[in-house]
């Protein structure tokens, strides 16, 4: 075959896959944002994405009861960058809250990717580093605007941030927000945005404070329900009974199984999360620890180092139990239980992403079974036991917990909603302290 001959048919071919057709044709997106998906790798709409974009595209207002790992973030994204697409603008138009760093960081990727072929530009504010950079970025007029409550409330209070043009206004993990204590900055950000908007709601389970939120933002919403409390199919889980000093052997004999590629550690303080992240790192593994007294240079470069597998393993608190999306993490590991029972659906999926496969392991002590007896109603089954070999409950384990825990068998039940921010947290189901004494949680 001739060079040419070849080149041309090359050339044929890649048109074709260019334009192959996605199950995304029909919403009838602008053909810069079907490029996007193409790029993306995304062949067909999720059912939240089947859902959330057409109605989103007519600009009605949504309330999505869904998890992370749904796909929601292009169910919002897509129909709102074709909204915006070809309109006149006269300032930042679409806003979407996200209760962490983490998640805003994602969020944007996300739209980048989806957007890179529109003029479409994108922003991420969030505390915890100097505003300097974001404000600069906001001078450029981006069409979305990405943040944490708290900064964007700071930027908007110093002039910096303009909201007067918000045509849409996505509110993402809103359970989330209103358990870091963020509720009251977003009702003031929802004070400075024009009346007349789209809004979008996104939350994992519906306390009655978002009930009460949904109410009064969202006006004859389409309702997208995929959330059960149930961690999705495609992650297979178990709980395994253990005294709490035979963890760190478990954890060992784990990681070293062939299916073992890569995995998230969850602990329940900043404390466990630096022993145990020095402890894996002096038996040789690829560890590195996420936990909210880094600083955000630091968190942004371990989420990077574990998102391009420099590690294998990231050990962290629940700072990222929700809304991470990294691909290929094949186990999830609670070397402590979590706070709530709704923090192990969170967990847990950090793993199964994506429709892959996951495993997740829950390490229990005979001290976790007020969190276990919770978490069993909430997500309707039994969750299964595993036993491995060597490793056995030991019934006549002493307490670990030095002072002022709960009495035996008894669970101090702090149910305060009013939930706040990291570092400062308090278990709802009130689990005992850790071994320093300290009632005060931190993640
Ligand atoms: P999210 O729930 O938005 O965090 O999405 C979870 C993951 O699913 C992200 O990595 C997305 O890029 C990916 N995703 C979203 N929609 C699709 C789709 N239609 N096909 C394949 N992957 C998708």
């Amino acid at each position: 075959m001739s060079c040419s001959l070849a080149a041309e048919i090359k050339q044929n071919m890649s048109k074709a896959s260019a334009k192959a057709p996605t199950g995304f044709d029909r919403f009838g997106l602008d053909e810069s944002i079907v490029r996007g998906i193409r790029a993306a790798g995304f062949k067909k709409p999720r059912s939240i994405q089947s859902e959330t974009i057409p109605a989103g595209r007519e600009g009605r207002d949504v309330l999505g009861l869904a998890q992370t790992g749904t796909g929601k973030t292009a169910a919002f994204a897509l129909p709102l960058l074709d909204r915006i697409m070809y309109k006149h603008r006269r300032g930042t138009s679409v806003l979407v809250l996200a209760p962490t760093r983490e998640l805003a960081n994602q969020i944007t990727e996300e739209i980048r990717q989806l957007a890179r072929y529109t003029q479409i530009k994108v922003v991420t504010v969030f505390g915890g580093v100097p505003m300097k950079r974001q404000i600069d970025q906001l001078r450029r007029r981006p069409e979305i605007v990405v943040g944490c409550p708290g900064r964007v409330l700071d930027l908007l209070q110093q002039g910096r941030l303009h909201l007067a043009h918000i045509e849409s206004l996505v509110i993402d993990e809103a359970d989330h927000l209103f358990d870091m204590g963020f509720m009251p900055d977003v009702r003031q950000i929802l004070d400075a945005l024009p009346r007349k908007r789209q809004n979008l709601l996104f939350s994992a389970t519906m306390p009655d404070e978002i009930r009460k939120l949904a109410d009064d933002l969202l006006h004859d919403p389409q309702v997208v329900e995929l959330s059960t409390s149930a961690p999705v199919s495609t992650i297979d889980h178990a709980l395994i009974m253990i005294p709490e000093g035979c963890k760190r052997d478990l954890l060992e004999q784990l990681l070293a199984g062939d299916d073992c590629r890569s995995a998230i550690i969850f602990t329940r303080t900043k404390n466990r999360v630096r022993r145990l992240t020095e402890y894996l790192g002096k038996s040789g593994h690829r560890v590195a620890g996420i936990q909210g007294n880094l600083s955000q240079a630091r968190r942004d470069q371990v989420m990077r180092g574990f998102r391009k597998h420099k590690f294998d393993i990231l050990v962290a608190t629940d700072i990222v139990a929700r809304g991470i999306d990294v691909s290929g993490v094949s186990h999830v590991i609670n070397f402590d239980v979590p706070n709530t029972p709704e923090a192990y659906t969170h967990r847990i999926g950090r793993t199964g992403r994506a429709e892959l496969e996951g495993i997740a392991y829950t390490f229990v002590t005979r001290f976790d079974h007020g969190w276990l007896r919770a978490t069993e109603r909430m997500i309707g089954f039994k969750i299964s036991r595993k036993k491995v070999d060597g490793f056995e409950p030991d019934f006549n384990e002493p307490r670990p917990y030095q002072h002022g825990g709960a009495p035996r068998g008894q669970w101090r039940g702090n149910r305060s909603r009013s939930g706040p921010a990291e570092g400062k947290g308090q278990s709802r189901w009130g689990r005992p302290p850790g071994p320093g004494g300290s009632r005060r949680r931190t993640r």
